[in-house]
């Protein structure tokens, strides 16, 4: 039985725990660290069907989108990262310069220890399993606490774990934000979390108090660029696919729009066209269309109509917590909705005649954690992707950058701290250790104090 919240004994015990198993040595041999991995696969596969079943009570997530943006995400993180982990683990060797004439030099990558992975509600069975594979592959031990915001997630996913894994190796707490905050006053070794900058900012001061490394994956206002000679139909399904997976509700999603005034009403009616197709007339009716996770969130979006223009859509209904695909125009600079991160199926339009006018409305807001640019010029690309910082994100594309193991995916300034996905999760969840290792057969007397200039062979 859970218990809401669990005690701070509980939670000592089961760190102590955690440590003495870490200081075993038994998480450290790839060997162990691959029978995990695939202990984790063959959980996840057995439970889909629990999985999805979560996902459409929490968020209204279809098969299709819960398989590509959850759990087959995970299961591509499980066997990159067993393909990968042996090498990952590898001591590697370096140079060693000539001063140091004789020695060697390696690199050890080492776990950091017992961690904790902090996850948020939005994708809640990615967002804790794809740094726990990172953990694992690490061979780390760890605690995981999942969002309260997605309820039936968060019970399957620890459901899953604690079958799975004894609590010394892999522990689960669920609840309310006070776990959180009872679970950073412990010495972990290091922290890795997802969420808002603001309850980013929480945790690292948190961790600050006992200097302990963090990982923070945060948010932000993330813009997309069309360009006047970008292949507007076609940007125009790949925006709606990337704002409307999960409702909007996703921390890559596009927030707002920037259109070259030429491209513009071009791109509006594609853009409605596009959700027509995907979605029906009437897409807070349609079946797969994602709900709003709860009351508060679809109070603070349904605040955010008012502060434009609707051009379309603007429906919703209280009652199945869904909003209608909302394109608005007109939204001043200072307004909540082209200020606050919107997370939600509401995309704020605005018009630019030059690069200028771009990075001025770029770079009024902090450095985003994806830029989307749409242009068949490679000159336009690359001077947006020069000129602007972002923690990364496509040229022609939305969202999709994220489905790579081969990138490293994380944020810049507020948007965060660390990257992770495929080896970049395992450099998260490790330390690099350097080891010269020094020869006893010459010894230059001259490092000593008071030694004349020369070399001794012993
Ligand atoms: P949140 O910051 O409100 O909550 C995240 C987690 O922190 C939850 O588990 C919650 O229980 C815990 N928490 C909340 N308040 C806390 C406090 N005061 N002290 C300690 N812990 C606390 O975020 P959210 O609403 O769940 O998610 C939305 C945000 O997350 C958006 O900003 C979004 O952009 C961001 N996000 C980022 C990524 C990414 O990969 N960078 C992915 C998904 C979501």
């Amino acid at each position: 039985m859970i218990e809401h919240p669990p005690g701070a004994e509980k939670i000592d015990a089961v760190v102590s725990r955690q440590q003495v198993y870490y200081q075993s040595g038994e998480t450290r041999p790839v060997a162990f660290r691959k029978e995990q991995l695939n202990k984790l696969r063959e959980a996840v596969q057995r439970r889909e069907p629990e999985l999805l079943a979560a996902l459409k009570q929490d968020l209204n997530k279809s098969e299709q989108e819960a398989y590509t943006t959850e759990i087959g995400i995970v299961l591509k993180e499980i066997s990159t990262a067993l393909r990968g982990v042996r090498r990952w683990a590898k001591p590697r060797k370096v140079r060693t310069p000539i001063t140091h004439l004789g020695a060697s030099s390696r690199i050890v990558p080492e776990p950091y220890g017992t961690t904790l992975i902090i996850g948020p509600w939005n994708y809640p069975v990615n967002l804790i399993l794809v740094p726990l594979v990172s953990a694992i592959a690490a061979g780390n031990t760890i605690v995981v606490k999942p969002s309260e915001l997605a309820p039936a997630a968060s019970k399957a996913v620890a459901s899953l774990l604690r079958d799975t894994f004894p609590a010394e190796y892999v522990a689960v707490f669920e609840g309310e934000t006070s776990v959180s905050t009872e679970l950073l006053k412990r010495p972990f070794d290091h922290i890795f979390f997802t969420g808002s900058p603001a309850v980013g900012r929480i945790v690292m001061e948190a961790a600050a108090k006992q200097l302990i490394p963090v990982t923070l994956e945060l948010g932000g206002k993330s813009p997309c660029i069309v360009h006047k000679d970008a292949n507007i139909p076609l940007a125009a399904k790949r925006i709606v696919f990337g704002k409307l997976t999960n409702a909007g509700q996703t921390c890559v999603a596009p927030d707002y729009l920037l259109v070259h005034k030429e491209a513009k009403p071009k791109l509006m009616q594609e853009i409605a066209a596009a959700i027509e197709s995907f979605y029906g007339k009437e897409p807070i009716r349609d079946p797969d269309y994602g709900k709003i996770v709860n009351e508060r969130h679809f109070r603070r979006l349904i605040g955010y109509l008012d502060n434009g223009k609707i051009t379309l859509g603007g429906q919703y209904d209280a009652t199945a917590l869904k909003i209608a695909p909302t394109l608005m125009e007109d939204v001043p600079s200072d307004s909540p909705a082209m200020r606050e991160e919107i997370f939600g199926p509401i995309l704020p339009v605005l018009e630019y005649d030059t690069i200028e006018g771009v990075l001025a409305i770029v770079q009024a807001n902090p450095k985003p954690l994806a830029l989307y640019v749409f242009s068949e010029s490679v000159e336009f690309q690359d001077l947006i992707a020069e000129r602007v910082s972002f923690g990364g994100g496509c040229i022609n594309d939305t969202i999709v950058h994220l489905g790579t193991p081969y990138l490293p995916f994380g944020g810049v300034g507020t948007s965060g701290i660390g990257s992770y996905h495929g080896e970049y999760g395992f450099k998260a969840f490790s330390h690099y250790k350097s080891i010269l290792k020094q020869t006893n057969r010459i010894d230059f007397p001259f490092r000593y104090p008071k030694s004349k200039r020369g070399l001794s062979i012993i």
